[in-house]
């Protein structure tokens, strides 16, 4: 309902206005177990692995969410996206992966600070859940 929904937005709101998890792993405060890294990005094993090879990739500068990603953002999540695959070929994730940005509540975003996901390892189902 719409009070539900409200509750909602200004979770977000205040989501989008806290530092995240990913800061700490970004400044060192907590440890992750990094597999690539460069002036633009970090990637490293997800806490929680939904299959046997589970990575995220992070822009270090912070973009909240897919949906606020600007033009001038265009280069920087091109790089992502070659890092993933970068990632993908490093992990001999040959048979092939899944690639997975989650956006908002109904697409189940946790960390408010834009991450892509790299699955792989088995065979992964479609629709996903
Ligand atoms: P989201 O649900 O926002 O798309 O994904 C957030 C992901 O971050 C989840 O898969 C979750 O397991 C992972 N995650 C949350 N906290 C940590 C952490 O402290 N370390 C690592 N390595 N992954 C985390």
């Amino acid at each position: 309902d719409s009070e539900t929904k409200c509750a909602q937005n200004v979770n977000i709101i205040e989501a989008k206005n806290s530092p995240t998890i990913f800061d700490r792993i970004l400044d060192g405060s907590i440890k992750a177990d990094i597999v690539y890294e460069d002036p633009e990005c970090l990637a490293f094993r997800d806490v929680d692995p939904q299959a046997p090879k589970h990575l995220l990739v992070i822009p270090r500068r912070r973009i909240t969410m897919l949906e606020d990603a600007q033009n001038t953002d265009q280069e920087l999540l091109g790089h992502l996206m070659l890092v993933v695959k970068k990632v993908a070929e490093q992990e001999d994730l040959t048979d092939g992966y899944r690639v997975v940005i989650n956006n908002g509540p109904d697409g189940g975003q946790s960390v408010y600070h834009l991450h892509i996901h790299l699955l792989g390892g088995r065979q992964l189902n479609w629709p996903p859940g």
